[in-house]
C-alpha cells in the first residue's frame, strides 16, 4: 500500500489519498520502519497541499530519527525544494549543498532521481541555469528501470523556462509531451500545458493560450493542486484583456483576488492589480487606478526584491561552503603533519632524513592545496562584487575602486570624469513589456556602453537602471565626447526582444576633478545634479556640471 501512495501520487491523486488515509487508520499494525515511510508519504502529501508547517515537521522528524538513509535523502530533497517554495532561500541552498556533497554516495536509483530533479529546481531558484540544466539532464539519463521519463523531462522543461531559453516549439516541450501523456501523467500534463498557455499569452497569442487553458479546465480539479488553478485564473485574466475583453478580464480578476488571501505571494498576483491599473485607468476611473498601481508597485518591489534575496542567500551559502573547505583542508594537513612528528619520535637516527624529506612534502602539498582553495576563495570574493545581471561592478566596489582610483590621479595630478547615466522612461519599459524584457535592455545598454571605454576606465551599476563610469586621464572634451557616444550607441538601435524591438535612450550627466575635486562624494552630487538637468532638459541627452553655479550647458 505504501509503494502504491508512492506510484498514484501524480498519477491518481484522488485514489492516492484513499490509500493513504486507509494505512493512516491502521497505523498501528505497521512495523515501525513502515511508519517512518507512512511519516515521510503524509509529509509529501501536506507539502501537495501547501501546508508547509505539517510538511516541514514530518520531513525533519524522517531526518532527525528514521535512520533510514533513503527516506533521509528523499525527505531532504523534498525540504530542500519546499525551502526554496517558502522563500526560505538560506536554508535551501544550504540542503542543496549537504546534497550534491552526498550525491555520489546515493546509489538508489528512485532516490536520485529525486534527489537530482529537486537539486536541478533549487539551483534553477538561485539563478544558476547551467547547474540546474545539468542536473535535469542527469536525472533524465538516469531513469530508473522501469520508471517514466516524465518527471526529468518536466524538470529539464522547467529549468529551461526558469532560464528563460524555453519557445514553445523548443524541442524539449515536445520531449516532455511525449513522456507524459495525460492520461497517465496527469499533474504532470496540466503543468507542461501551464507551462506552453503561459509561453504564448507572453508571446503575444493570447487566443491560442486561452485555447489550452480551456482544453485543461476540466483536469485541474483532478490535481488536487491549488497553484495550477490560482495560475489559470490569473492568466486566463490576462488573456482575456490581451483580446481586449475588459468587462470579462476584469471580473474574474477581482474574483480570483477576492478568493485568496495576499499572502499567497506570486508573480500572479502582481500581474493581476497591474490589469486591474490599466482597466480603470482605461476607464477613466483615476482613484480606482491609483488603488490598484499602489497594489502593484508593491508586489513589483516585493518580486525585485525577492531575486535579490535569493541572489545574496546563495552567495552566502556560497562563502560558508568555501570557508568550511578551508578550514577541513588546514585541520586535515595539521594532523597529517603531527602523525608524521610523532613517527619521526618514535624512529630516530638512521631514518631521520628519509622522514625529513617525507614531512616536508607532505607540507608543501598540503600548502600547494590552501593556495588553490585560497586562490577559488578570491575568485569567488571577486564574483560576488559583481552585478549578477550585467557583470558590472555593483554599487559597493564601485565606490571602493573609484576612491583609489581618484586618490592615484591626484597624486599624479591627472583629471578624471565621472559620468552617470540613467535609462529614460525605464519604468516604462518594465510595465509595457515585463521585467525580463527590462532585464534584456539593461544588459544590452551595459553592452553598448562597453564599447566606448578603455580597459583602465570604471564602469559600475549603482542602482536600478543608473550607472557610474569614472574615466580616468580625461578632458572635459573627451568626456562629454565618451558620453555622448555611449548615449548614442545606447540610442542607436532599438532592443529586440520576443520579436519586438524597443526603444531605448539614456540620460547622462557628467563632473570633472578640475572643478569638483576629487572626492568622489563631491563628484557624485555634482554627476547627480547634471543628470538631473538632462533629464529634466527632455532626456537622451549628456548635461555637464556647471563651471560655475549658475552657468551651465553642453
Ligand atoms: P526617468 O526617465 O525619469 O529615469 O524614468 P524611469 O522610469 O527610468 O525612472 P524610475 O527611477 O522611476 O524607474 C526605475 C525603474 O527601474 C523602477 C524599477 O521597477 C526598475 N528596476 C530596477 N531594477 C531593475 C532590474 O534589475 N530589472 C528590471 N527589469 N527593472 C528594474
Ligand atoms: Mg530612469
Ligand atoms: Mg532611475
Amino acid at each position: 500500500m505504501l509503494e502504491r501512495v508512492r506510484a498514484l501520487q501524480t498519477t491518481d491523486h484522488a485514489e492516492s489519498l484513499r490509500v493513504l488515509a486507509q494505512l493512516n487508520a491502521e497505523e498501528a499494525r505497521l512495523t515501525p520502519a513502515e511508519r517512518w515511510s507512512l511519516r515521510y508519504a503524509n509529509g509529501w502529501e501536506a507539502m501537495y497541499q501547501s501546508r508547509y508547517a505539517t510538511s516541514e515537521a514530518l520531513f525533519k522528524d524522517v531526518i532527525a530519527h528514521s535512520g533510514d538513509t533513503l527516506l533521509v535523502d528523499r525527505a531532504s530533497a523534498l525540504l530542500m525544494s519546499q525551502f526554496g517554495l517558502t522563500r526560505r532561500y538560506v536554508e535551501a541552498f544550504q540542503l542543496a549543498n549537504e546534497l550534491t556533497t552526498r550525491l555520489p554516495r546515493i546509489v538508489d536509483a528512485d532516490v536520485r532521481s529525486v534527489v537530482l530533479m529537486n537539486l536541478s529546481q533549487t539551483s534553477g531558484l538561485a539563478g544558476q541555469t547551467s547547474i540546474s540544466l545539468g542536473y535535469a539532464h542527469m536525472a533524465l539519463e538516469e531513469v530508473p528501470r522501469g520508471g517514466s521519463a516524465c518527471h526529468p523531462a518536466a524538470f529539464l522543461v522547467e529549468a529551461l523556462y526558469n532560464g528563460k531559453q524555453l519557445k514553445p516549439d523548443s524541442p524539449e516541450l515536445r520531449q516532455a509531451f511525449d513522456a507524459c501523456p495525460a492520461a497517465e501523467q496527469p499533474v504532470y500534463y496540466v503543468n507542461l500545458q501551464l507551462t506552453l498557455a503561459d509561453l504564448l499569452l507572453h508571446g503575444g497569442q493570447p487566443r491560442e493560450a486561452l485555447a489550452i487553458m480551456d482544453r485543461i479546465e476540466p483536469m485541474l480539479h483532478a490535481t488536487g493542486y491549488a497553484p495550477y488553478r490560482l495560475t489559470v485564473q490569473a492568466n486566463r485574466a490576462l488573456a482575456l484583456a490581451a483580446l481586449d475583453q475588459d468587462a470579462a478580464a476584469h471580473k474574474l480578476a477581482l474574483d480570483l483576488i477576492a478568493a485568496h488571501p495576499e499572502e499567497m505571494f506570486g508573480t500572479w498576483l502582481k500581474d493581476v492589480y497591474q490589469l486591474l491599473y490599466r482597466i480603470e485607468k482605461k476607464q477613466g476611473d483615476a482613484a480606482g487606478a491609483l488603488g490598484y498601481y499602489e497594489k502593484f508597485a508593491a508586489l513589483d518591489k516585493a518580486y525585485l526584491d525577492d531575486v535579490n534575496a535569493r541572489a545574496v542567500a546563495y552567495e552566502t551559502v556560497q562563502q560558508q561552503v568555501l570557508s568550511q573547505r578551508l578550514e577541513t583542508a588546514q585541520l586535515a594537513q595539521q594532523n597529517t603533519t603531527l602523525r608524521m612528528q610523532r613517527a619521526l619520535d618514535a624512529k630516530k637516527a638512521e631514518t631521520d632524513r628519509l622522514y625529513v624529506l617525507l614531512l616536508l612534502a607532505v607540507l608543501a602539498f598540503g600548502t600547494v592545496a590552501m593556495v588553490r582553495l585560497k586562490r577559488s576563495q578570491l575568485q569567488f570574493k571577486r564574483l560576488s562584487r559583481l552585478d549578477g545581471l550585467t557583470n558590472l561592478l555593483n554599487r559597493q566596489h564601485f565606490v571602493a575602486e573609484a576612491e583609489q582610483a581618484l586618490r592615484e590621479l591626484e597624486r599624479q595630478q591627472v583629471m578624471g570624469c565621472l559620468v552617470f547615466i540613467d535609462l529614460d522612461y525605464f519604468k516604462r519599459i518594465n510595465d509595457t513589456y515585463g521585467h525580463a524584457a527590462g532585464d534584456e535592455v539593461l544588459r544590452y545598454a551595459v553592452e553598448a556602453g562597453r564599447t566606448q571605454l578603455r580597459a583602465e576606465d570604471l564602469f559600475g551599476r549603482l542602482g536600478g537602471e543608473e550607472f557610474g563610469i569614472l574615466l580616468v586621464g580625461c578632458t572635459r572634451e573627451q568626456g562629454s565626447t565618451i558620453a555622448d557616444r555611449i548615449r548614442g550607441a545606447i540610442e542607436v538601435t532599438g532592443v529586440d526582444f520576443d520579436g519586438v524591438t524597443i526603444p531605448v535612450s539614456a540620460s547622462a550627466g557628467l563632473a570633472f576633478t578640475d572643478t569638483s575635486g576629487y572626492d568622489l562624494q563631491q563628484l557624485f552630487r555634482a554627476a547627480d545634479h547634471a543628470l538631473y538637468k538632462a533629464k529634466r532638459g527632455g532626456r537622451n541627452r549628456v548635461f555637464v556640471e556647471a563651471v560655475d553655479p549658475g552657468l551651465s550647458g553642453l
